[in-house]
């Protein structure tokens, strides 16, 4: 694995209005600007921020520096003009690895215990959100941590997110915060191949579950997606049957044996606040 490059930034807005497929809120909070988990998947490789980037997607980070207090004001001021709805992130992992040592998304969530958002929703891929298991329990129903459990495989999810945490650990991380009493969702997101076990694997450790695919969850009908060139991997493991617009449906079914049909919701309806 190639060195990760690490920068620091000082923003003067942090907080950005919510637009596109996460229009149910008022705004999206990223607490760095690139990814180390790498994702083949990820949309934002083909964002302006990593257009202009010499260097690959996954190799850099930017850490944003000195912004608990920032995050406090823009909360207060925008909470006058409406509900203030988060969602944590659009652009970055909140608990990628380097969360460990910098600890931002942690100093933002203490932030957000001292002037409470209406609703925050955490997306992430990392187990690490359950060190924060204190500050999330005092945001009460206002907060769901959405993990995101593409498959059940990790053998599939090596062919797809080599840098992204294990399948097991993320169960693991969910089962802790709903023993804790915190709100969870598992989101998969994108949809990849999994066993008909899988269901059965997240019956007792979330309250929903939210099933998106690359045809509906691009934003893009699946044109972004294709750039990424996503289908071949499909091709090279013999799955295509899995790169189908009727394989979410099929999907369901198999999450209906475990889940009520109002514990399970389809692409864009899992992510609203
Ligand atoms: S974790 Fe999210 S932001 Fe990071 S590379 Fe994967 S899809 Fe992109």
């Amino acid at each position: 694995m190639k060195s990760l490059s690490v920068r620091e930034s000082h923003p003067k807005q942090l907080l950005t209005k919510a637009s596109g497929f996460l229009t149910g809120y008022s705004h999206t909070l990223n607490p760095y600007v690139g990814c180390s988990f790498a994702c083949s998947y990820c949309y934002v490789r083909q964002m302006p921020v990593q257009l202009f980037q010499e260097e690959e997607w996954g190799d850099w980070v930017t850490i944003k520096r000195d912004i608990a207090q920032l995050l406090e004001k823009e909360i207060r001021r925008a909470k006058k003009h409406g509900p203030v709805t988060i969602f944590m992130s659009s652009s970055t992992d909140p608990y990628q690895p380097i969360e460990h040592r910098e600890q931002v998304t942690r100093s933002l969530l203490e932030a957000m215990v001292r002037e409470q958002p209406d609703f925050l929703f955490i997306q992430t891929r990392g187990a690490l959100v359950t060190r924060d298991m204190d500050l999330l329990k005092r945001l009460g129903n206002r907060v769901r941590v959405s993990m995101t459990i593409e498959t059940d495989s990790d053998d599939i999810r090596k062919q797809f997110a080599p840098q992204a945490p294990p399948i097991k650990g993320r169960i693991k991380a969910l089962q802790r915060l709903k023993e804790g009493g915190i709100p969870t969702q598992a989101t998969i997101a994108p949809l990849l191949p999994s066993s008909k076990a899988f269901p059965e694997q997240l019956a007792d450790v979330v309250d929903r579950v939210c099933i998106d695919d690359f045809f509906m969850g691009d934003g893009s009908g699946g044109k972004r997606t294709e750039k990424l060139k996503m289908s071949a991997i499909y091709t090279e493991l013999g799955l295509e049957k899995w790169y189908e617009r009727d394989t979410i449906w099929k999907v369901k079914r198999r999450f209906l044996n475990y889940f009520s049909e109002d514990q399970l919701f389809i692409s864009k309806e899992g992510f609203l606040p």
